[in-house]
């Protein structure tokens, strides 16, 4: 039996070991069942331009909804399946998922761009844009370009000719390809001038304290400097607080995502949302001068 399990034999000497083995394989079966199951829900959380008050699109946000443990965040059981096919699975049931959501959405009369995040062991998979082309194709009514992928930073860098290959091949077929937690990666100028991606995500961990470390903002400003210079859109994840849109504002981001703005929520409270957005006098404040000649 031991050897059976080749390289792995030494776990049967660290009962620890192999106990903690066995946990993740259980949790991964039954995280294989969750899909098949239907206890995988898509939270949407709105995205918008501070300049214009428009609501740019929602980015998709996966959430299990576990008969025992309640509703479940990604950080509570991505990392288990982190690496494994169950990622493939994951992605194909998201994407198809918010395709539906798409189409429902205009057959209400919303158009609203979607963002799905996409794994590193999928996106990588060469035959990815062919899969998303059949996917494309089994939902006619919504054109690709209201579809946008979200690639993490250290995806693209893990194995760079395969990614810019897979988000070339996407975007020929029509979907916008963002880069999300941009700056994690230690390598963003390089990749930033390779990639060909539409949109750059700056990670929140910079936003978070923007207000107080001038280390982090002084990143920020860096990375829309750059942005700029390569002719990218940037949007700011994390905007919890008006005094950060105000300083995101200020250094020339105006696209931003956040719990200030709005909470990732159920497909079916993003409609009444989006009523309720334009009245929020406070947001649409942000839109005058904010040199303070106003005040005078
Ligand atoms: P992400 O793609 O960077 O998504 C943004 C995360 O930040 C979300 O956490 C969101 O709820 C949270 N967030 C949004 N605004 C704020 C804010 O103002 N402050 C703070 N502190 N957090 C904010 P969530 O939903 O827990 O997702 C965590 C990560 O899990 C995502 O980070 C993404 O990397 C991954 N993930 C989520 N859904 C999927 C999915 O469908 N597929 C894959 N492969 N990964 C996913
Ligand atoms: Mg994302
Ligand atoms: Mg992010
Ligand atoms: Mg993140």
């Amino acid at each position: 039996r031991a050897k059976q399990r080749g390289r792995d034999t030494y776990h049967c000497f660290d009962p620890d070991l192999d106990q903690a083995l066995q946990v993740r394989q259980e949790r991964r079966r039954r995280f294989a069942q969750a899909i098949d199951g239907d206890e995988l829900r898509l939270h949407y959380q709105p995205q918008v331009d501070m300049a214009s008050g428009e609501v740019v699109g929602v980015e998709a946000l996966v959430r299990w909804q576990h008969p025992q443990e309640g509703l479940l965040a990604p950080g509570q059981f991505l990392p288990d399946i982190a690496g494994t096919s169950l990622e493939v699975d994951l992605g194909e049931w998201v994407l198809s998922q918010a395709l539906c959501q798409l189409q429902a959405w205009r057959e209400a009369g919303i158009t609203l761009p979607v963002s799905v995040n996409i794994s590193p062991a999928h996106l990588l998979q060469e035959a990815f844009p062919e899969r998303l082309a059949v996917l494309l194709e089994g939902n006619p009514q919504v054109p690709a370009r209201l579809l946008n992928l979200e690639v993490l930073e250290t995806a693209a860098m893990h194995d760079v000719d395969t990614a810019m290959a897979v988000i070339r091949r996407c975007q020929t077929l029509g979907v916008h390809v963002a880069i999300d937690d941009f700056g994690t990666g230690f390598s963003s100028l390089t990749y930033l001038r390779q990639l060909p991606v539409d949109l750059i995500k700056i990670d929140k961990s910079f936003v978070r304290d923007m207000l107080t470390d001038p280390g982090d903002m002084a990143i920020i400003e860096s990375i829309i400097y750059m942005a700029n210079r390569f002719d990218r859109a940037m949007l700011a994840e994390g905007v919890e607080s008006l005094e950060h849109a105000r300083a995101l504002f200020r250094v020339g981001c105006t696209l931003a995502q956040g719990f200030g703005i709005a909470r990732p929520m159920p497909a079916t409270h993003v409609p009444k949302w989006l009523d309720e957005w334009p009245l929020r006098q406070e947001w649409a404040d942000l839109q005058r001068p904010i040199d303070g000649s106003h005040l005078v």
